[in-house]
């Protein structure tokens, strides 16, 4: 999207997906407003947050297949490979499959929409709090504290164990991934569990998920009832989140019942006709730069 100062309107860069959104100048000056009138900020973010910063969005059936085709050779699909089955029958690939994408966590940066969210919930005089379904650590990355945020499932740099031994999720700092790109079979020992000598899984919320220990979760999670009970309607800022996952979809609606106004930003699943909210069709990042040039000091 293209601001052009000498009329003072926004043209988005043509899209077959896009409809032409008459009033996005008028939706992006009174988010602005919104944001600046606001005491408290909640960021509700889902997979369209993270594609900006280059990571694929392997809840996606498509994009596995795209991103691992040596795996849907080998006869593993989306659906195995992306639950905790995977780590019982195929652990070597499983864990190249997790590790390769730690590696690739590590070495991206958050966007620059990360900043401004920062910069603008940091202003507010009960700041912020994320909820997010990514579970990349962008946030953590981005200088968000860590109490202020919510990963409802889960995070790729939290391990497990993959038996009910009791242990507390810990950190990956120690794992340094080695990978064969060719076969994506993880290279040396595989990692276990501190606790019992188990192997080791990522602390994700995989699909069909039986043995995916949610304590950190939960935790994170009573962190965010509390701010809730002081700030009853923050701002809800909803970003990139599709109604396939319905976790941060269903947050949003439950904010706005206990009467928090949204500005929502999906490039595929806004409904830019709904004069209730702020709606956004827009990416994450190009949405929030926009909204930031309608701010003092352009954000
Ligand atoms: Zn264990």
């Amino acid at each position: 999207m293209d601001y052009h100062a000498d009329t003072d309107t926004w043209h988005i860069h043509p899209n077959a997906d896009r409809q032409t959104d008459y009033l996005l100048a008028d939706k992006l000056q009174r988010a602005a407003h919104l944001l600046q009138g606001s005491s408290a900020l909640m960021i509700a973010t889902g997979e369209g947050m993270a594609a900006d910063s280059g990571l694929p969005d392997l809840r996606d059936a498509a994009t596995f297949s795209h991103t691992w085709p040596a795996l849907a050779r080998q006869g593993l699909g989306f659906e195995k490979m992306t639950s905790p089955q995977a780590f019982d029958e195929h652990p070597a690939t499983a864990w190249g499959m997790y590790g390769q994408r730690l590696n690739l966590c590590r070495a991206t940066e958050p966007h620059a929409g990360y900043t401004l969210l920062r910069q603008w919930g940091q202003r507010m005089p009960h700041g912020c709090f994320v909820f997010t379904s990514n579970a990349d650590g962008r946030f953590h990355k981005a200088g968000f504290p860590a109490a202020r945020i919510y990963e409802c499932l889960g995070s790729i740099h939290r391990l497990q164990c993959t038996t009910a031994c009791g242990a507390h999720p810990w950190q990956t700092g120690h794992l340094h991934p080695q990978v064969d790109s060719a076969t994506l079979e993880w290279q040396g020992d595989l990692p276990h569990c501190p606790r019992c000598g188990a192997l080791a899984r990522p602390n994700l919320l995989m699909i069909d998920d039986g043995q995916w220990n949610p304590i950190r979760s939960t935790q994170q999670r009573m962190l965010l009832d509390m701010w809730l009970d002081s700030t009853p309607s923050p701002l809800v800022l909803e970003i990139g989140a599709s109604r396939a996952v319905a976790t941060v979809r269903n947050f949003t609606r439950r904010m706005q019942r206990r009467g928090s106004p949204l500005i929502r930003i999906n490039l595929h699943e806004a409904n830019i006709h709904n004069p209730g909210d702020i709606e956004l069709a827009l990416e994450a990042k190009e949405a929030l730069e926009a909204i930031a040039t309608h701010l003092p000091q352009g954000g």
